[in-house]
């Protein structure tokens, strides 16, 4: 029998990800889309653990509902949910759990980028610290729950700088790259992001496996 897992997002980046960490034969990923779950969820919480447990948990609850009898067919089914962001210490801790909606959802990143540039105006490099998390709930159908948090530390650089990630990151600055996050690969990134790092440590928490990671 297979263990699949449900990954609580529409984003296609995160899951292919995922499905590049678990990468076994019997383990099967898929998305809500696929499995035909759309649940309301309100993301309300005040921390990035709390907001992927009501993820997690509001697609358990549909998958029940909705499927009552699929995961019988598994060794065992979960449900992955991850909410992130970015802090910045010299702003508070923001933009935090409001990442994704600071100054608006439709907000262009260029717009909130250059708008935290301008908050850190006159504020030294050593006092630009700030933070990548990324915090990955799972969820088994008997209501076990892991939370895992990681993060990618570095510090808000001066301007934008390069093309391959996406949000902030054309303007979070690695200090063992001495560039941005967006000027890296997709896959060199993975090896250190706060994404990465959590889906690595889900994996061994779940699998007790850490050889190869
Ligand atoms: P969510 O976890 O999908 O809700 O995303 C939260 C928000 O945090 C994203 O929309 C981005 O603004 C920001 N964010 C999270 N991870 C990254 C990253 O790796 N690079 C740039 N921005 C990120």
């Amino acid at each position: 029998m297979s263990i699949k897992i449900i990954v609580a997002t529409k984003n296609s980046g995160k899951i292919r990800e995922i499905k590049s960490i678990f990468n076994f034969d019997n383990w099967e990923i898929v998305t809500m889309k696929e499995e035909n779950l759309d649940p309301e969820i309100r993301e309300d919480g005040k921390t990035f653990e709390e907001n992927s447990l009501i993820k997690a948990r509001c697609v358990r609850e549909e998958y029940l509902k909705t499927k009552p009898q699929d995961y019988v067919n598994y060794e065992k089914v979960y449900i992955f949910a991850d909410d992130s962001g970015l802090e910045v210490d010299a702003l508070n801790k923001e933009p935090g759990v409001f990442s994704a909606r600071y100054m608006g959802e439709d907000t262009s990143y260029h717009i909130k980028n250059k708008a935290i540039i301008d908050r850190l105006e006159g504020v030294e490099e050593k006092d630009r610290t700030a933070r990548f998390v990324c915090a990955l709930s799972s969820i088994d159908m008997e209501g076990n729950e892991i939370v895992v948090r990681e993060t990618m530390e570095g510090y808000i650089g001066y301007e934008e700088a390069g093309e391959n990630g996406f949000g902030y990151d054309p303007i979070f600055m690695l200090p063992e790259y001495g560039c941005t996050s967006s000027e890296i690969s997709m896959d060199e990134k993975n090896k250190i992001s706060h994404r990465g790092k959590a889906i690595r440590k889900m994996l061994s928490e779940l699998t007790g496996k850490k050889e190869g990671l």
